[in-house]
């Protein structure tokens, strides 16, 4: 077995690197000695998310590689480039990788980061989770996307989600999902699954738990490890999220927790100018919601432009869920 620049008999576990778009790209790789699934797991391609990481270095000292059934592969910074930054898109042309595959090898570093990458997991991966968080500007609560595209391949990634074990599953048919990775390996028969938590700049315990036992318990579900799952019980099971944004710039100022439960028209927040004045207030627009991520950052960036909505919260309705 081969990946990246590692070669491994079976069960070995290994560190190396993967060399795409002219970049090294650190991973950690375990085979077992019985025939199993392949699991790819990628931390850190929005590079200030960096939970996912952590949460890998404990999957792998947690499992022995002589009594796991298959391989994993962890990917533990994915976006390098953007990692060294400290951003969640690489300074070298600032795209956002997670919207844009499956890449082209025509187009800029981004484009081309994400058609290699994608090409190499599904050389290899029989199942796909790609860890993420709020980085350094939101807090995110633990919640697990699947695609929701029908067919066998997403309830495969429904059946994961739900092992994975967090209270809130969001099955998802976004349009704006469209050319993440998790659902285009869906479409291509390769059940997939984002896990979210964490951010606010820092590493919370909690959150490098819920990374860590995530991708432990869908290698419990998968037969790729020995262990009982935990029945989750979901509490909000959604379709799709509405996205509130701040369209001034200022400083925010929120009283609330990512997590928090609001009715329609509670204040999120407010941008506020520099003598403390309120320049605008952002309200839940949603019937019963539940804050899924909220910026943090106490300041917004003045941009000119397009770009210059920044997203200040976004709450799943819960009002109309099944
Ligand atoms: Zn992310």
């Amino acid at each position: 077995m081969r990946i990246g620049n590692v070669d491994l008999a079976p069960g070995q576990t290994a560190r190396g690197t993967l060399t795409l778009a002219e970049t090294e790209i650190p991973i950690r790789v375990a085979r077992g000695t019985e025939d199993g699934p392949c699991l790819w797991v990628n931390a850190a391609i929005h590079g200030d998310e960096l939970e996912g990481t952590a949460g890998l270095w404990r999957v792998f000292d947690t499992i022995a590689a002589t009594s796991l059934r298959g391989a994993l592969v962890g990917v533990l910074i994915t976006n390098v480039s953007a990692y060294q930054a400290l951003r969640r898109t690489s300074p070298i042309d600032d795209l956002d990788i997670n919207r844009i595959f499956p890449g082209d090898p025509d187009r800029s570093f981004t484009w081309q980061l994400a058609c290699e990458y994608k090409r190499t997991v599904e050389s290899s991966a029989t199942h796909y989770v790609d860890l993420h968080g709020g980085g350094d500007t939101h807090e995110v609560i633990f919640y697990t996307i699947y695609r929701d595209g029908g067919g066998e391949a997403s309830r495969a990634s429904k059946e994961m989600a739900l092992a994975a074990g967090s209270p809130i599953v969001w099955s998802s048919r976004d349009q704006w999902l469209d050319n993440g990775l998790f659902a285009l390996l869906t479409s291509a028969g390769i059940p997939s699954l984002i896990v979210e938590a964490g951010g606010e700049g820092r590493i919370r315990e909690e959150n490098v738990t819920a990374h860590a036992s995530s991708v432990l318990n869908v290698m419990k579900h998968l037969g790729m490890i020995d262990g009982s799952l935990t029945p989750t019980e979901v509490d909000a099971p959604v379709h799709s999220a509405n996205f509130v944004f701040s369209h001034r710039s200022g400083i925010w100022m929120s009283g609330h927790r990512a997590g928090a439960r609001l009715r329609h028209g509670d204040l999120v927040g407010s941008v506020r100018d520099a003598y403390g004045h309120t320049l605008e207030e952002i309200r839940c627009q949603s019937g019963d919601a539940i804050l899924l991520a909220l910026r943090t950052a106490p300041m917004r960036a003045l941009r000119t432009g397009p770009t210059s909505a920044s997203l200040a919260s976004s709450s799943i309705d819960l009002g109309g869920t099944e």
